[in-house]
């Protein structure tokens, strides 16, 4: 069996987490193991995983691959896998790469399936695991169909780094673009509080909105605080879905969208820690952050069941209090 492993490279011409994790995945299936890269420049990458064990690496390079674009990196990707001629093509679930992963298995005659969890041959079947339905449903997938390509989720697999010297054979591809990318335009990186890489999440609760011991709401602090504590830690930001729809109509904190409700309808990121605070939900706490590997909870009220019940360690305290003393420390 082919395994391609096939991903872009990042603008500093290394390769991110998700791809390293991808590569982990393709090297645990255990075939003839091939590496495909495209982007602006390719060496750097390469040789960040010379040493993986692939019998061959593949590049495709140039100004017309340095950032995103339909055409370019569907081309891009189109003429590693027709070079490398594998049976499973393993790609990481970025969104540059889940933009052209159904395309570029529509070239291939491939079938493909994305944002996988688990991956594992045995006894000559590779069995792919993902969720459905808001993870309520875990699937597991068996396809005789070949190629097969697919992108595995970040937080899944070990990544693979093995730094080296590679010898990449480069691909000439001139892709039909229309489009130029003339600019990128993106909020700075300390305005965006959702970040899937961070190893602690921060959970927000209503409790935040909430009129406090003196009977005064204190928004502004707790924006204050909440903020401070994620500038600190580079923290990414959850919420609870009380505290979401609040900010929605104007009433709470000013910086969260839906994007960043945990829970049952939310999101189930992949932290290896979680400090929830001013929450009670049942389904932040054991929907939103059953992925999160050690769990903290800091809460008012002792009796709160859900954080007793799914915090390795509930803090009976004012969180704003807590978390204004956290943030001094951490200074
Ligand atoms: C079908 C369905 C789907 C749902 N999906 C989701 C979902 O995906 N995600 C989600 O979050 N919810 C979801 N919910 C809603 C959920 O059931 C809860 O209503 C919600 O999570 C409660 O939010 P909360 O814990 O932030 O607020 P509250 O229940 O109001 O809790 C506030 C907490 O803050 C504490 N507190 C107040 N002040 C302080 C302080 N100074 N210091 C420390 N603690 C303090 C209080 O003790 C209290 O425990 C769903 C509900 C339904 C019916």
């Amino acid at each position: 069996m082919k395994v391609l492993f096939l991903a872009h490279t990042e603008s500093d011409g290394g390769l991110g987490k998700a791809a390293a994790e991808a590569l982990g995945a393709a090297k645990g299936l255990g075939g003839e193991l091939v590496v495909g890269l495209f982007g602006a420049e390719v060496q750097k990458a390469a040789d960040c995983v010379a040493g993986c064990g692939a019998v061959k690496f593949y590049g495709v390079a140039g100004p017309d691959f340095a950032t995103a674009r339909y055409g370019s990196d569907a081309a891009a990707a189109e003429a590693i896998a027709k070079a490398a001629g594998a049976e499973i093509i393993v790609a990481p679930s970025t969104s540059r790469m889940s933009r052209v992963a159904a395309g570029v298995a529509q070239r291939l005659g491939a079938k493909v399936d994305t944002r996988l969890t688990g991956l594992e041959a045995a006894d000559g079947k590779i069995t792919a695991t993902r969720w459905f339905y808001r993870q309520r449903m875990l699937g597991k997938i068996e396809r005789d169909a070949r190629p097969w390509l697919v992108t595995v989720d970040t937080g899944c697999f070990a990544p693979c780094e093995a730094p080296g010297s590679a010898t990449v054979e480069m691909l000439a591809v001139t892709p039909a673009t229309r489009s130029q990318v003339v600019q990128v335009i993106a909020p700075a990186a300390d305005a965006q509080t959702i970040r899937p890489d961070a190893k602690l999440l921060l959970v927000a609760g209503a409790g935040w909105g909430k009129s406090q011991s003196d009977g005064q709401k204190h928004v502004d602090e707790a924006a204050r605080l909440i903020l401070g504590l994620l500038s600190a830690t580079q923290a990414s930001l959850g919420s609870s879905k009380s505290l979401v729809d609040q900010s929605g109509e104007g009433a709470a904190l000013p910086f969260l969208t839906h994007m960043h409700q945990v829970g049952q309808t939310g999101a189930t990121p992949r932290h290896p820690k979680g400090l929830a605070t001013c929450c009670h939900g049942e389904e932040p706490h054991v929907v939103g952050w059953r992925f999160i590997g050690e769990r903290r909870a800091i809460n008012l009220d002792a009796n709160c069941g859900w954080a007793q019940g799914k915090a390795d360690v509930l803090y009976v305290a004012d969180a704003f209090a807590v978390v204004s003393k956290l943030v001094d420390l951490l200074k």
